[in-house]
């Protein structure tokens, strides 16, 4: 039992809520569309994500919650 690292969310299992899970999950998906069409690599697709004005909140939250983890 943990928190959810974004928004605090009480987590069954994960470093994330199901919310946040989710949105992951769809970052991922499209990452693999993106990359099919414009050979970008993971960090540029993030940067181009938060770029975006109809991401959505979960999804954008998502992309900055990965981008703090790539930075260290
Ligand atoms: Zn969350």
């Amino acid at each position: 039992m943990s928190d959810c690292a974004i928004c605090g969310r009480r987590s069954e299992k994960d470093d994330l809520c199901a919310y946040h899970i989710s949105a992951l999950e769809n970052v991922k998906i499209a990452f693999d569309e993106w990359r099919k069409a414009l050979e970008i690599d993971w960090n540029t697709y993030l940067t181009r994500l938060l770029d975006e004005e109809n991401i959505g909140k979960w999804a954008r939250e998502v992309v900055e919650y990965l981008m703090q983890q790539d930075g260290s």
